[in-house]
């Protein structure tokens, strides 16, 4: 046994307290201290019997989680005195009611959002990703819950090491799935990197130590290269009378894992394990010409890499943050980020939200930004979507996006995910006009709804009124908005069409002296393997359902031994109904019954590819081949609906091919091509299509080939041209 010894314990509590008190000392106003030694003592009181896994006394995580509030985020009293108080409803005797009568009205409607989501978001169902939503839809009420919530999960998983495993697992997850994302977008930048960093460390621990290691080992050549890098730049910005802070900072661990990960290379391969970066103190009017100044004395003395000059002065992100960067050639030809910005966009972009206010009347311009990204939150949530892990995904897909801008006709600016396309933007407008747009013109040119944007671009939306959202358009959008807007729309075009088929199906019943009532209808539903009566008029509408199937189902009812049919062989023996009277080149499945399939248009299979068949929902078979890019997502997460598949004859039947041809541009190349395809046996070519530059070209020949056969003759043809470097076949045409 240990003995506690609670004297001491006290002491080391008192400290703490004073510790913080000296931490938010700077803003407090008249009468705050004692709301907040009041918090702190009811704190203590309430929690007098807790302790956490640690050992230690529960009272130690409050009053850190305030001091997080107090130093990294800036909160004032309100803030601190309900952080004090944020486990206390949830954990203690003490009631939203008693909160209320000690510390009025907003302590305790943020006391509530705490309370709430934590119930939330420590258990996991689906159900809980809706209720997820709605406690959002409150936060951003206030957005000092969502500050507190971060400060708490910050504590927790500075001291994650206590927690048995599997709790570490999912607290960690958890923590890089959606805590880093919001302190990303709340611009808080330190709170961002620490949760990433620490997240990482407990779900591959691994990777991080491995990162870690190799950081510590280079440290010392990194440090001598920094310093060779600024030396000469200090000399220069003191001598234009600048006043800076100039310095290397490090990577996160957690970035650097990603680039690792996602670009495929080794850790020694990575050149930006550190960036530069200049602060200068200058007068909020001389901001922009200042940094512009350093960055001409900088690139005077480093060459820069014309492709990496990133202004978020000029346009700051949507999070607030704003610095210009750029990318010089350093000493051993070594490429180095370079940040340029004042102390005070330094202070916003390592303290976000909380730095917001202190310089709230200098930057309310700025600010706006920040509130801009809580409305757009709000959008999001206030649209019910029944499907909230979906919703979850396209909400946390938006977190992690970075921006781009783009303009109205009338020069209105509008922030949008990278990628979004020029029905995002329509939605963005407005709903009615994403609803009814058929294209778009982007910079005066006519393009169609699913055309990506780019910063910068001036887009304008055309709409018809005959226009509805269709089911492909979901491809086309990625903005949470444009998604679960699209998804409503064809909600409701869905029920409008079943109640069609309801009426339909209605009239077959009575003709064929069936009761149309629940009982008949559910039984049918289970005979046709269908989900639910909505699901039936749907397909009723569609014509999916026919009168023999009625008939079927009419026997089967008086049948004496009704045997419930098993689903799959359903699906094969409707499937084999399809197939029948066409021609087919596969054979499918173990007992190589022949069977309806389409050939997937992601990957083109042709005859002689290695090939698998995948049970689609409303399509029968789709055919793709092995090295399909969908295939892993396919094989890994629907195995059960995966049929082997393997091509039987060869008779003459036509698929369409890719080919990517490059090379340099010698005159008749084009003409040369062609001659080749031509001459090729059992080829015919659909499409072709050349780019030159600058004496190089780049081509896609779209061709009606056989097999694999034709095809790799035909390649190895084509690879015989003079000027010809690279011929490849290719997935899709683009
Ligand atoms: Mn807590």
């Amino acid at each position: 046994m240990i003995q506690i010894d609670l004297e001491a314990e006290r002491k080391e509590i008192l400290n703490r307290y004073k510790r913080l008190i000296k931490a938010c000392k700077r803003r407090l106003e008249k009468g705050d201290k004692e709301t907040i030694r009041k918090a702190f003592e009811v704190s203590v009181e309430a929690h007098k019997e807790m302790r956490r896994k640690s050992g230690e006394p529960y009272i130690y995580h409050p009053i850190a989680v305030a001091q997080i509030c107090a130093e990294e985020i800036g909160l004032g009293s309100v803030g601190i005195v309900c952080a004090l108080l944020h486990d206390t409803v949830e954990d203690t005797d003490l009631t939203l009611e008693d909160i209320k009568g000690l510390f009025g009205e907003k302590v305790a409607q943020i006391i509530d959002g705490l309370t709430k989501i934590s119930g939330v978001i420590d258990n996991t169902s689906s159900l809980q990703a809706e209720n997820f939503r709605k406690v959002l839809l409150t936060l951003s009420e206030d957005v000092r819950v969502i500050l507190i919530k971060l400060a708490d999960r910050l504590h927790n998983m500075r001291t994650l090491e206590h927690m048995k495993r599997d709790k570490q697992m999912k607290i960690a997850s958890e923590t890089l799935f959606l805590y880093a994302p919001l302190a990303h977008r709340l611009g808080l930048n330190t709170i961002k990197t620490e949760l990433e960093d620490l997240g990482l460390k407990y779900t591959d621990a691994e990777a991080y130590n491995d990162i870690a290691e190799k950081l510590r080992e280079s440290e010392p050549e990194r440090k001598k290269f920094i310093q060779k890098f600024i030396e000469p730049l200090k000399e220069i910005l003191t001598e234009q009378g600048f006043k800076f802070k100039l310095f290397g900072r490090p990577k996160s661990i957690f970035s650097i894992y990603n680039k690792i990960k996602q670009k495929k290379v080794s850790f020694e391969e990575i050149y930006d394990l550190f960036a530069i970066r200049i602060v200068i103190d200058t007068p909020l009017e001389k901001e922009k010409s200042d940094c512009w100044k350093v960055y001409s004395i900088i690139t005077d003395f480093y060459h820069p890499s014309p492709e990496r000059l990133r202004d978020w002065i000029s346009t700051p992100k949507s999070n607030g943050y704003e610095s210009l960067h750029t990318t010089v050639m350093g000493p051993q030809g070594k490429w180095v980020e370079v940040q340029i910005r004042t102390s005070r966009m330094d202070d916003l972009a390592e303290n976000g939200y909380a730095a917001h206010w202190k310089y709230k009347d200098s930057a309310s311009e700025k600010e706006s930004n920040l509130e801009n990204w809580l409305i757009k939150i709000r959008e999001m949530l206030e649209n019910p979507d029944p499907n909230a892990l979906e919703f979850i995904d396209d909400f946390k897909l938006n977190l992690f996006s970075d921006e781009m801008f783009v303009f109205t006709p009338k020069g209105d600016m509008k922030t949008l995910p990278v990628k979004s396309t020029a029905l995002d933007f329509a939605f963005e407008i407005h709903t009615k006009v994403g609803e009814h747009c058929i294209g778009a013109k982007v910079n005066h040119k006519l393009v169609p709804l699913s055309h990506e944007l780019k910063s910068g671009d001036q887009v304008e939306i055309l709409t018809s009124k005959k226009q509805n959202p269709k089911e492909d358009w979901l491809n086309y959008v990625i903005t949470a908005k444009a998604k679960s807007k699209i998804k409503n729309s064809l909600k409701e075009q869905r029920k409008k069409i079943a109640e069609e088929g309801k009426e339909v199906i209605k009239r077959k019943f009575e003709r064929h002296k069936l009761e149309f009532n629940n009982k008949t209808i559910n039984d049918f539903c289970n005979y046709l393997k269908l989900p639910s009566s909505q699901e039936l008029y749907y397909r009723v509408a569609l014509g999916n359902v026919d009168v023999s199937e009625i008939k079927a189902f009419i026997k089967y009812k008086e049948s004496p031994n009704k045997k419930p049919v098993k689903a799959e062989t359903h699906k094969i023996e409707e499937l084999v109904t399809h197939a029948r009277g066409k021609s087919d080149m596969l054979v499918i499945g173990d007992d190589m019954q022949k069977l309806d399939y389409k050939l997937a248009p992601c990957c083109n299979p042709i005859p002689g590819d290695d090939v698998f068949g995948f049970i689609t929902v409303g399509e029968g078979i789709k055919i793709h081949r092995v090295n399909c890019p969908n295939a892993i997502k396919l094989l890994s997460n629907y195995a059960y609906r995966v049929v082997k598949a393997k091509w039987t004859n060869d008779e003459l039947i036509s698929f369409l091919a890719g080919i990517k041809i490059a090379g340099s541009d010698v005159i008749g190349m084009v003409n040369e091509i062609t001659k080749v395809i031509s001459s090729e046996h059992n080829v015919n070519m659909r499409s072709i299509n050349f780019d030159t530059d600058d004496g190089l070209f780049e081509g896609t020949v779209m061709v009606y080939v056989h097999d694999t056969k034709h095809l790799n003759h035909l390649i190895s043809n084509l690879k015989k041209i003079n000027g010809v470097n690279k011929v490849e076949r290719i997935d899709e045409e683009r």
